[in-house]
């Protein structure tokens, strides 16, 4: 059977980087969403929990409840208002609406859009905000804010921290006003983290960085932690003018020794379709078209790892390691190798 294999130093490695940098462990909400990247949230979130991070972010109940047992908070960002939330989680509000559609009482932090127009409230809405807040006796626990633009030299970060800047004033006097307790704010994602030294903000929302993908640089000396294995189905020698897969799209010029491997785009990989060197780990290219169960190749033996760096596959296809891994399909196997 095809596996992803998870390394254990390699993720500690990572975590204890991103602590360091971000000031302890303390001040870490590791973002678990979309089964933690890929990589299997049941199999990351007990890891995580022994090495002393306590508070994560999911994106929606469902994950939350997944998951929920490993850590003291959990936080749902893409959150859809079902007036039953539950007191376990804290969810994110991610306009007014929202804020007007939870149920009474629930514990919350508000996204503040500071220029990326996705979700959040914007800096004028937060006097109606705080008026919601009171009525409906909203915990307000957070505010939090994400960068468009973390991983690329421009002035996009500094407009942004600006207006941040602007809503903690006005949160941090309404909360006095009020005699609530003090929100925490949070900002920076995984490319914030290596890029900036400022780390003024309590906490910091980190997710692709403890899987081991630098986003802006290598300052924090990532190792990536998923290799993903597929297991021989057959193997037969293919002789020189026979072609292997849909289309005989490759074609031997001289006898080889191929096997076709349980893994294929039904499993979540990118489809291949035979055009262009996309290689295995070994440097071994597939040969032909990607079938929905299985990839074919120069024989490799049993077991042959198709990557252990997802930028490989992500730049053969022209996108973001990101894409590679949250589709990997939840029902591979997956496990642990210390
Ligand atoms: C996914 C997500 C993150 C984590 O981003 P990375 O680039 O993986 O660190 C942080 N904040 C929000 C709001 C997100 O949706």
């Amino acid at each position: 059977m095809s596996e992803i294999r998870l390394n254990k130093s390699a993720y500690t490695h990572n975590l204890t980087q991103i602590c360091n940098k971000a000031g302890g462990k303390e001040r870490v909400i590791l973002v678990l969403k979309d089964n933690a990247y890929g990589h299997g949230a049941l199999l990351i979130a007990p890891v995580a929990k022994e090495f002393g991070i306590k508070f994560c972010a999911v994106k929606n109940e469902k994950e939350a409840h997944e998951i929920g047992e490993f850590f003291d908070k959990i936080l749902i960002l893409s959150h859809i208002p079902n007036k039953n939330e539950s007191q376990n989680f804290i969810y994110g509000i991610n306009d007014i609406y929202a804020l007007n559609s939870v149920k009474d009482g629930t514990r919350i932090h508000l996204a503040i859009d500071t220029i990326m127009h996705r979700n959040g409230l914007c800096i004028d809405e937060l006097d109606s905000a705080f008026d919601v807040i009171l009525s409906k006796n909203l915990k307000l626990e957070g505010a939090y804010t994400h960068f468009r633009a973390s991983d690329e030299m421009n002035a996009d970060y500094f407009v942004q921290k600006q207006k941040f800047s602007e809503a903690k004033v006005k949160i941090l006097a309404f909360c006095d006003k009020f005699r609530l307790l003090k929100p925490i704010f949070h900002s920076h994602n995984s490319a914030g983290v290596e890029r900036f030294s400022d780390m003024s903000d309590d906490m910091v929302r980190v997710g692709i960085a403890q899987h081991g993908y630098a986003q802006f640089n290598d300052s924090l000396n990532l190792q990536p932690v998923l290799s993903l294995w597929a297991q021989r189905i057959s193997q037969r020698v293919l002789k020189a003018g026979q072609c292997v897969g849909y289309g005989a799209k490759f074609c031997a010029t001289s006898d080889i020794n191929i096997a076709t491997y349980d893994l294929g785009y039904g499993d979540g990989l990118l489809r291949y379709t035979g055009d262009g060197d996309l290689t295995l780990a070994n440097g071994k290219r597939l040969l032909g078209k990607m079938s929905m169960d299985s990839f074919s190749c120069e024989n490799c033996g049993e077991m042959v790892c198709v990557f252990d760096d997802a930028n490989v596959w992500a730049q053969f296809f022209n996108t973001i390691n990101y894409d590679v891994l949250t589709k990997l399909s939840p029902f591979i196997d997956r496990k642990w190798q210390s």
